[in-house]
C-alpha cells in the first residue's frame, strides 16, 4: 500500500525527524528535499515562495504548509484558484514573540544597546550621552494590530506603561485600551510597537509620512514582518534624530545586504528573526505543522487552513457549474 508523501522543501532546523514523527500517525510519509524519486502530494517550506508558476509545477501538491504565522511568501489567491490547501501554525509562539517584543520595547527605551557599547568603549561617565530616556509610567505604548501576539504584548507591558492605546480596524475592544485611528495611534505613541500581518494594505504602513507624525523621542519596535516599515525612509529619521530609536526583529528583505541602509543606522537595535524561536515553540511548529497538513491528506481537517473560505466557495461553484 502506498502512502501519502509530504515533502520538505527547505527549513533552517537540519533534519526532519520531528515532522517524520508527526506525520507518521496519520500514515503519511515524509521526504527531504533531496529525494526527487518521488512525486509529493503536499510541501512543507519555511522561506521558499510559492508561486502559481510554483504550483503549476507541481500539479501533485494538494496541500502547502508554511512553517510559521505569517504566510506572506505563498499566493495563496493561486492556491486557491488551484484546490490547494495553505496550512500554517498560528498557535506556536504567541507566549515567545510577544517576549521578544516587550524585550526590544525595554531595551530601546532603556537604550541598553548603546550604553553597551559606551561602556566598552571606555565612555562609563558618559551616560548624558544616551538621553533622553522617559519614564515609561508617563509613556503611552501605542500597538498596531492587536490579534493574539499584539494582546499577549499588552499583557506582558501594560504594568510598565501610563497610557496603552490601539489601532486595529478588525479587533473588538480591548479592556484598559483606547482603540484609535491610525495617525493618532502613530502620533500619541512614545513606543509604536507593530503586530499586523503584512498585506497589500499594511505594506509601508509606517512610511516617511507616517514617521513624520511621530514625537521625535518616538521608539518603533517591529517583531512582525519588515514590509510593514519603509526601512529606506527608518534609516533616513534614524540619521536625522528625528527618531529616539527603533527596534526590529524583521527586514525589508532577509538576510540583510551589507548595505541595508537599517544595519548602519543609529540608535537601532535589530535581531534575526529569531522573536519565534524557545526550545518549546520549534518543536512545536515542526510538529502541528506536519500533523496539519500529513492529516489534510488522509482527509482530516487542520483548525488552520488559511483559504479555507476560498476552496469552500470554489467547490460550490463547481458543483453548481455541473
Ligand atoms: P493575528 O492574526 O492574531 O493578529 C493580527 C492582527 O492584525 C489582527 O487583529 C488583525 O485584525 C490586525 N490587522 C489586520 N490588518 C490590519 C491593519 N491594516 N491595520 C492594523 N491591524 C490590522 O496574528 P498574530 O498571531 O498576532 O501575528 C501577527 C504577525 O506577527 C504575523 O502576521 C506575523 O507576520 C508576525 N510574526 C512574527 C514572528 C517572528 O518571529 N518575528 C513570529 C510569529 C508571527
Amino acid at each position: 500500500m502506498t502512502h501519502p508523501i509530504l515533502q520538505v522543501l527547505d527549513t533552517s532546523y537540519g533534519d526532519i525527524t520531528v515532522e517524520l514523527e508527526a506525520a507518521k500517525a496519520h500514515g503519511v510519509d515524509v521526504v527531504d528535499r533531496d529525494d526527487t524519486s518521488v512525486q509529493a502530494d503536499g510541501v512543507l517550506v519555511q522561506y521558499a515562495q510559492i508561486t502559481g508558476e510554483t504550483l503549476d509545477a507541481h500539479p501533485t501538491w494538494a496541500v502547502v504548509g508554511r512553517y510559521g504565522v505569517g504566510y506572506d511568501t505563498i499566493d495563496v489567491a493561486a492556491a486557491t484558484e488551484r484546490g490547494v490547501a495553505v496550512v500554517n501554525v498560528p498557535d506556536y509562539c504567541e507566549e515567545e514573540v510577544a517576549t521578544h517584543a516587550a524585550a526590544l520595547v525595554l531595551a530601546s527605551v532603556r537604550r541598553i544597546r548603546e550604553a553597551d557599547t559606551l561602556t566598552r568603549a571606555g565612555g562609563w561617565p558618559n551616560w548624558h550621552d544616551l538621553l533622553p530616556v522617559p519614564a515609561l509610567s508617563e509613556a503611552t505604548l501605542s500597538l498596531i494590530g492587536v490579534g493574539r501576539i499584539g494582546r499577549k504584548t499588552i499583557n506582558l507591558l501594560r504594568a510598565f506603561f501610563g497610557r496603552v492605546v490601539a489601532y486595529d480596524p478588525y479587533a473588538q475592544p480591548i479592556d484598559g485600551v483606547e482603540m484609535v485611528d491610525l495617525d493618532t495611534a502613530v502620533k500619541v505613541g512614545d513606543v509604536i510597537s507593530l503586530h499586523c500581518p503584512l498585506t497589500p494594505d499594511t505594506h509601508h504602513i509606517i512610511n516617511a509620512d507616517r514617521l513624520a507624525m511621530m514625537k521625535p523621542h518616538a521608539h518603533l519596535v517591529n517583531v512582525s514582518r519588515g514590509g510593514l516599515v519603509d526601512s529606506v525612509a527608518l534609516a533616513a529619521a534614524l540619521r536625522a534624530n528625528a527618531l529616539g530609536g527603533a527596534a526590529v526583529d524583521v527586514l525589508e528583505c532577509e538576510p540583510p545586504s551589507p548595505d541595508d541602509p537599517l544595519l548602519s543606522a543609529p540608535r537601532l537595535t535589530v535581531t534575526n528573526h529569531l522573536a519565534w524561536y524557545s526550545a518549546r515553540s520549534e518543536p512545536r511548529l515542526r510538529s502541528l505543522l506536519a500533523s496539519r497538513c500529513a492529516g489534510m491528506l488522509v482527509g482530516v481537517d487542520a483548525p488552520s487552513v488559511v483559504n479555507r473560505a476560498g476552496l469552500a466557495a470554489r467547490l460550490t461553484t463547481a458543483e453548481k457549474a455541473r
